[in-house]
Formats: C-alpha cells, structure tokens, sequence
C-alpha cells in the first residue's frame, strides 16, 4: 500500500511514520508513506495556496490550480492510486471502509485547511470524499492519520497475529471481547477463571460471549444492523429468559406495580 499525503503542514507526519506499527510497516516495506507539499505547487513568489472566497465571507478557502497540480504529481508518483478528499461533509469513515479502501494498492489523501477546497477540485481529482465524524477540525491532516492507521494494520503481514484484525471491534459486526493480563488479582479484582484454565474451547466460547455482551451493553445498536448467528441469537434468548426470570421474581416479591410505586 502506497500513502501520499497532500498538506500544508508536511512536518505534521514525521512522528506519526516514526512511531509503533506504522514504523515498522514503513520498515518492512508492507507501506510506503510521503508527504506533498502543496505550496510546492504554488507559482507565485510566496507560494500563496489560499484566497477570499467568491461571494464574501469570512475565512479562506485553498485555491484550485496548487491543488490541482499537487494531486496530479501524487498521481504520477503512485500506480492506480485512489484520491480522498477529508472533509466533514464526507462518507463516515468506519472499519467497513477501511478494509474496502486497504483492498487498494494505493491512497492520495488530501488534507483541507481554512474554509475548505475550491468545490472544482472535487469534479474529476477526487474520488472518495471522507469524513471521521461529525465535528470540524482546523485541517485533514489528523483524519489522514486516522485513516492511515487504520488501513495500515489491515495490510496483510502487518499485525503479527495473522488474524488479530479479523478479532477486532466491528470487523465481525460487534465489539471485541475483554482483555486481561497479569497479575492474576488486580486490587481485589480477579481474572475470569475460564481464562486461566487453558481450555481452548472454553476461552473461545467465554469470549464470543463477551463479545456478545459487551455490544449488547455498549453499542445494542450494532446487534440491530448485524446478520446474527444461530449460535448468537441462542445466547441471546438465554440471556433474555434470564432477565425475565429476575422480573418476575421481583414482581413476586414486591407485588405487580411496586416498579410505578417507587416515588
Ligand atoms: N468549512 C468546512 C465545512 O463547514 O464543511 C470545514 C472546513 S475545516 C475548518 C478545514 C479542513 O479540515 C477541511 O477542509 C477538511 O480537510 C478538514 N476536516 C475538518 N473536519 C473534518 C472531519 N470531521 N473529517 C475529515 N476532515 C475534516
């Protein structure tokens, strides 16, 4: 996978490739990762790249021609590149999109600054048009980041585990299940026994069952979007009759309507 990134603020990158799984994908030529320099591509003596907006207004707004030429030299620098405009008004990034976009061989991510990009530069330069949430940052060099770190670890041989991104939150339609390491007790706090067990099946299962719980508890909406398992939907139903064991003992207990009485 080939990353060039289209910025003002070029510096901006060299401590995100200089740190963690990102060195190291650079270092094992699983990526490759530059920065263009927009104002390289300005022809004015102070390399201006931005100007007042047509129609007045506050705020500047990146001019075309830079830009344009900026993005032409990324894509002739990498073979069947795709370009990204980031912006909030883009796509929602998410890890569906990140394993689509790490299927390609290369990606030409340009970052906006001030009010935004000459709309022009979006008819036939731009590809995809992203965004990482609904919030406005003061420019798409940390949504570049977001990106890159996200696609990177998806790139084959990157992770160590061969299938630790296959695990992760959301790549199966859920959150991940959770984790623990040592000490064995944590401030009166001990770890699941099943885990300590060695038992393969039994880890496997208390984990599909985390997992299970932990969307339920943080994230129901994703259960609604998901294709469920026969096996999810009978863990499901377990836990249902359960909660449904406890609302009843409960209205044995204090009488039907205890639950309307309580102020
Ligand atoms: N005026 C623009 C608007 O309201 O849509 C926002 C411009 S923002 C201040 C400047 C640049 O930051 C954008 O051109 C874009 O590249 C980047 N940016 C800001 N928020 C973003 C987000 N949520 N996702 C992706 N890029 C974002």
């Amino acid at each position: 996978m080939q990353f060039v990134v289209l910025t003002i603020f070029p510096a901006m990158f060299d401590p995100f490739w200089a740190h963690g799984i990102i060195r190291r994908a650079i270092a094992g030529q699983k990526i490759t990762a530059a920065t263009i320099n927009i104002r390289d591509f300005a022809r004015d003596r102070h390399h201006v790249t931005d100007d007042r907006p047509y129609g007045g207004g506050s705020g500047m707004v990146m001019k075309p021609e830079p830009l344009a030429r900026a993005i032409r030299a990324a894509l002739e620098k990498v073979s069947s590149g795709k370009t990204i405009l980031l912006t909030p008004q883009g796509k929602a990034f998410n890890q569906q999109l990140a394993q689509e976009l790490a299927t390609l061989d290369g990606l030409i991510l340009v970052c906006g600054r001030y009010e935004g990009i000459d709309e022009r530069i979006c008819h036939d330069l731009i590809d995809y048009e992203i965004s990482t949430g609904d919030y406005v940052l003061t420019g798409g060099e940390l949504p570049a980041m977001i990106i890159m770190d996200a696609v990177t670890r998806l790139v084959p041989g990157v992770l160590g585990g061969e299938d630790s991104a296959a695990q992760d939150s959301f790549s199966n339609g859920l959150l991940e299940h959770a984790h623990y390491t040592r000490p064995p007790n944590f401030e009166g706090k001990p770890v699941p026994e099943v885990l300590l067990s060695g038992h393969h099946q039994e880890i496997a299962k208390w984990r599909r069952e985390s997992s299970l719980m932990r969307t339920l508890l943080k994230r129901p909406d994703l259960l609604l979007q998901k294709d469920l398992r026969p096996t999810e939907i009978e863990i499901l139903q377990k836990w249902g009759g359960m909660i449904q064991k406890i609302i009843s003992f409960y209205h044995r207990e204090h009488g039907e309507h205890s639950a309307e009485n309580e102020d």
